[in-house]
Parts: structure tokens; sequence; C-alpha cells
């Protein structure tokens, strides 16, 4: 066991502070990395803030992960010291049951270990402590290799905005000859334009902010819709085989719903809420509603070695340790161009 720097919250009305956690010793199968930078999702503001009433106090969050290797367990043969290495959501899973089989780890039966938050129980029974720290110890299975190259700050937020843009996107076919929406532009946002247009989609985005129309064709968007004019959604009825809706807060689902075409599907990735969803917007022309939690690790890897090839990379605003409390109040008010990416060096000195 070792003392480590890490960045966390005691309670859900206090800022993010500096704080001493403990990472074990790797164990046989384990992988010891020193992180270089971690990303910063909406998920850690709503996990901070106790929006799921969920959180585990004191909570280090983190799990958009970079860095290096600098020890592994006597068993691991697939990693060495000096790896360019990976850690997204989840660190540990059951491995046995149907879903973990099927390479499917965030959906275990027995409930997958996240990067924070969670209870290890395939492990020491102590609370997971994510990426805002010094060095992470992970189950070798857990681990993804950071193709050569790839600009390390602008790879971190893939490992969680990459694959839950990515895994849906493949599911349900973006492609060419494929109209596809993406609902607000934050951090999975931008990266679901960007997987989207490199799949061969055309690609448009749906947004509430006006300033964002420029970056949206910057980032590769063939077109730009804005929700604050109601008439948007009557405008473009029946326009998408495929809607990826990123919104953070609660919003009305049948607008959304209503620009899909026949057997279209609307994919929620943003953890959100809806009030009164209408089963004519689902029954009339037969439309999906569907969801999509993060990725497993095969296919992590897949979007990783995808965005290497494609040189797909996040576009990030890199910040230190102590300024996480306004890169929270920023991401609160949609100001995100488009993550903010935390330089562990700043942990360290
Ligand atoms: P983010 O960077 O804060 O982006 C969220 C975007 O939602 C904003 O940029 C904004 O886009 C839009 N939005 C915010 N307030 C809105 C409002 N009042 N009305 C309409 N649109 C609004 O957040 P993120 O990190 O991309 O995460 C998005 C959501 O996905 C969060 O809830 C997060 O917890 C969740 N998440 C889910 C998974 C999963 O596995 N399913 C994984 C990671 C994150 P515009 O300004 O363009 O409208
Ligand atoms: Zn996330």
């Amino acid at each position: 066991m070792r003392k480590i720097n890490a960045y966390g919250a005691e309670n859900a009305s206090t800022p993010l502070a500096p704080m001493s956690i403990d990472r074990r010793e790797p164990g046989p199968h384990d992988v010891a990395i020193e992180i270089a930078f971690c990303g910063v999702c909406h998920s850690d503001l709503h996990a901070v803030r106790d929006d799921w009433g969920n959180t585990r106090f004191p909570i280090v969050p983190g799990h958009e992960i970079v860095g290096q290797v600098v020890a592994v367990g006597g068993a691991v043969t697939r990693w060495k010291p000096g790896n360019t290495v990976g850690v997204g959501c989840m660190v540990n899973s059951c491995q046995a049951c149907e879903a973990c089989h099927a390479h499917e780890e965030q959906y275990c039966e027995r409930g997958m270990t996240a990067t924070y938050n969670s209870i290890d129980k395939y492990g020491d029974r102590t609370v997971t402590r994510g990426g805002y720290s010094t060095h992470i110890v992970v189950n070798e299975k857990f681990v993804l290799a950071i193709p050569d190259g790839m600009p390390l700050d602008r790879t971190a937020p893939m490992l969680c905005a990459g694959i839950t843009t990515y895994s849906p996107l493949r599911r349900y076919g973006a492609g060419p000859g494929k109209q596809v929406g993406v609902v607000g532009l934050g951090g999975l946002g931008h990266m679901a334009v960007k997987i989207a247009k490199a799949m061969g989609a055309h690609v448009t985005m749906v947004s509430h902010s006006e300033s964002k129309r420029d970056d949206a064709q910057r980032l590769g968007a063939d077109d730009f819709l804005l929700t604050r004019d109601p008439a948007v959604f009557h405008d473009n009825r029946r326009r998408f085989d495929l809607i990826l809706d990123t919104i953070s807060v609660e919003h009305d689902f049948n607008g959304y719903l209503g620009m899909l075409k026949r057997h279209g599907t609307m994919v929620v990735v943003g953890l959100s809420e809806t009030k009164g969803l209408k089963a004519d917007s689902l029954i009339n022309r037969g439309r999906q509603l569907a969801g999509s939690l993060i990725g497993g690790i095969q296919e992590t890897q897949e979007m990783l070695d995808f965005c290497a090839r494609h040189k797909v990379y996040c576009d990030v605003e890199r910040i230190s340790i102590d300024q996480i409390n306004v890169a929270y109040e920023r991401m609160l008010k949609s100001d995100v161009r488009y993550r903010f990416v935390i330089d562990i060096d700043s942990l360290r000195r």
C-alpha cells in the first residue's frame, strides 16, 4: 500500500480539494500506472454533486485516464513498464457471466466495478478511486493499449466520451448513406460528430447553443440545427436514421423522436430524464428508443485503433488540477470546448 496525491470531494457541497489516498501494491494480475492526463466527464460532476444519490464520499473522480505502466504483477504477460496505456470507466467485472463472455463487461450481471465510487467487490472491497490522482492500480484485463503517435492529452477523453459514442454509432449502423443527428455539443457530442463522420455518415449537430454553430462545422458536422427555435422539430421531422442524445439535463424526448425516419432509432447516452414520453412518438413510423452504456473493453480497443487510423482526436482544454472547480462551473453552463483534461503533473508538484 502506498499513499499518493489525489483530488476529491468530501461531500456534495464542498469544492474538490487535495487529498491523500492509498493505492494497493500490484497483485499478480495487476498493472500499476503513472497517470499523465485525466479527462473531465460530466459524470464526474454528477457523482461529485451526488445527483444520483449513490455517491460514497469522499470521492476521487476520473475515468478518462492515460499514462505509463510503472510496474506489473508476476502473472502479467501483456504489459510491461514503459507501455503507454489507458483506463476507462471500468476496472473489473465478474468475467464469468454471459455479458462478460460477450465482451460487454459494462453490463456484467454481477455488476462491473466502476473506476471510482464502486466497491471493489472482486478485490479488497475498498471503494475505488479514479484518475484525479497520480497513480492507479488496475487488473490487466481492463487496461487499454494507446496506439503509437496519439497525442495523450487529446486521447484521454476517448476512454469514456469516445467509446460511449462509438459503440452505439457502430451498433446502429452509422455509415455512408445514413443521416445521423447528434444532440448536445459537449464532450460526448463532439466525439460523436467526429466518429460518425469518420464512419462516413452525414452528420447534423442539434444544439441549444447558437455560439457552437461554427465549431460544429469545424468539427466536421455537415449541418447545424438550433433547438431554441421550436419550429426546428417540425421543419426537420422524419429526417434522421439515427439520433444520439447526449444532453445531461432533463428534456422532452418527443420532439427529437419526431425527427426520426420510419424505423429510425434514438439512442440516449446522456444520463438525463424525460417527462411525458408519448407512446405515439414511437408507434408512429415504428420508431425505436434505445440506451447505451460506455462499451466493452474489446470494443474500447477497437475504438482507439479506429481513431488512431482516422486521426480522430478530442478537442481539449488542458487544465491544472487547481482549476477543476472552475471547470465544473463552466461545464454546468455548457461552456466546454470540448473536454477539459487535467495535466496530472500538476498533482505531483
Ligand atoms: P457535457 O460536456 O457537459 O455536454 C452536455 C451537453 O448537453 C452540453 O454541452 C449542451 O450541448 C447540452 N445541454 C446542456 N444543458 C442543456 C439544456 N438545458 N438543454 C439542452 N441541451 C443542454 O457533458 P458530457 O460529458 O458530454 O456528458 C453528457 C451526458 O452523458 C452526461 O449526463 C453524462 O453523465 C452522460 N454520460 C453517459 C455515459 C454512458 O455510458 N451512457 C458515459 C459518459 C457520460 P449544447 O450546448 O450543444 O446544446
Ligand atoms: Zn464519463
